[in-house]
């Protein structure tokens, strides 16, 4: 049966189709009581999975249409990052930001709200301006921010509850450079004390610790070309390439030389000609207010002894406050604070469930393509906007087509 990329699912899909084109898409959708779109599979929950039928977008012909005139591209649901930066890049155009890696496809991404870093920066999903739908009869709908304005906002960040989107329309900005160097050894205390600085340095920050010790190992910097030499006295420059796992090989990361290079080279860590690991691993991610970040920081720091011996590496970012309803960034300037674990699920659990306690107090939201143990009753009070979610569902989705256990779970009283 088919797993999820890093192989701890197993989808209970009781068929997989691969349609070549939309009328055969719509024709799956119309013919199946419940339906599924899978992308990359690269979420480690099962919110891609269905008792139905699973359709996996990525055989749908990989269209990239650019638009030069408007700064935008229309882009079919299952490319992945990767192609579709190689693309904008030939046109002299960009996005303002991509994930740590670019081999995720472009609608699941959009889906879970998947984000990289960066103070400014809104997570991937708020570059969309249009989305083209197969709804649960197998007619198509277009929801556009110029046309739908507030049932947009809640379309976009959709965890495939409303229908299979084959088409989203980006907007993209001028291509620009960018200049990545890396920094080690910086002190919890100073992380916590100076926060705000350290994450405002550079275009796109990200701070890793194995939580071995109350410091972070090391510190990323992505910054624009022709801005500012990123400053950080409270860590020194690493001198030479690093893998932010300890023990792993730098040869698949993006370069960290401090050479300008194109911006879908720098923004993500690793590289799109290499898997970043052969996917033995499992992740969470919890974000919640930036203003909560030196707190958060220290009640994670105080948990260090349980965290250390099931975490491969832990990373902190920041992300822009949006206005997408099921958007982990919500409303909220945000940071979040991202684990990459053993894969070894009985023992990662339990350590979750304290890790979610210890957070719980910040209004916490976790990324909804990874995994948690966080009750649903207080997922769904994190979000304002859940109900009017719910009821975009209901008015999209009458027949539950798109309705999972993920989404029984989250939405059950
Ligand atoms: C190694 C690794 C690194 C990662 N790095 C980051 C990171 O830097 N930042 C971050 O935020 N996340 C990160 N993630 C998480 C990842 O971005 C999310 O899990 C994302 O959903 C992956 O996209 P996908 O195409 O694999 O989605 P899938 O897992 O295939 O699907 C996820 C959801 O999207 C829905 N979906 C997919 N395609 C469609 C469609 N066409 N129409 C409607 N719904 C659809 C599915 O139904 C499901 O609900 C990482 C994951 C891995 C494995």
């Amino acid at each position: 049966m088919r797993q999820n990329w890093a192989g701890n699912l197993t989808f209970s899909a009781q068929q997989v189709h691969r349609p070549a084109g939309l009328d055969e898409l719509r024709a799956v959708v119309a013919r199946s009581r419940r339906v599924k779109a899978l992308g990359s599979g690269h979420s480690f929950n099962d919110i891609a999975d269905t008792d139905g039928t699973l359709i996996d977008v990525t055989a749908l012909p990989a269209q990239i249409d650019v638009d030069t005139a408007s700064g935008t591209v229309r882009v079919a649901a299952g490319v992945r990052y990767a192609e579709l930066a190689a693309t904008l890049h030939r046109h002299g155009l960009a996005l303002p930001n991509l994930a740590s890696l670019p081999h995720i496809s472009v609608a699941g991404s959009v889906a879970t709200g998947t984000h990289g870093s960066g103070d400014a920066n809104g997570s991937l999903a708020t570059a969309v301006r249009a989305l083209d739908l197969v709804t649960g009869d197998g007619d198509t709908l277009t929801l556009s921010r110029a046309e739908d304005a507030d049932r947009f906002d809640g379309a976009v960040v959709s965890l495939g509850a409303l229908g299979v989107v084959t088409h989203l329309t980006l907007a993209a900005t001028p291509s620009f450079d960018v200049r990545q160097q890396v920094r080690t050894g910086l002190e919890l205390t100073d992380a916590v004390e100076h926060f705000d600085a350290i994450t405002a340095a550079a275009y796109s920050v990200s701070l890793f610790t194995d939580w071995r010790a109350p410091r972070f190992t090391q510190v990323w910097l992505k910054q624009l070309d022709g801005a500012p030499e990123p400053r950080l006295p409270w860590a020194a420059p690493a001198g030479r390439p690093l893998h932010p796992v300890p023990g792993m090989d730098p040869v698949h990361c993006t370069p960290q030389d401090g050479a300008p290079g194109p911006w879908h080279e720098r923004l993500p860590h690793f590289r799109p000609g290499f898997v970043p690991s052969s996917g033995e691993e499992l992740q969470s991610e919890y974000l919640l207010p930036r203003a909560h970040a030196a707190t958060a920081l220290e009640a994670l720091a105080a948990l260090r002894e349980a965290v250390a011996p099931v975490l491969q590496i832990c990373e902190v970012r920041t992300v822009a406050a949006d206005g997408l309803w099921l958007s982990p960034a919500y409303g909220r300037d945000t940071v979040a604070l991202h684990f990459t674990w053993i894969k070894d699920t009985a023992a990662v659990l339990p350590v979750l469930a304290l890790i979610e306690d210890a957070l719980a107090p910040f209004g916490v939201r976790p990324h909804w393509g990874k995994l948690f143990t966080v009750p649903a009753g207080r997922v769904r009070d994190a979000y304002p906007r859940m109900d009017d979610f719910r009821a975009l569902v209901a008015a999209l989705d009458p027949a539950g087509t798109f309705g999972n256990a993920f989404l029984r779970r989250l939405f059950a009283a």
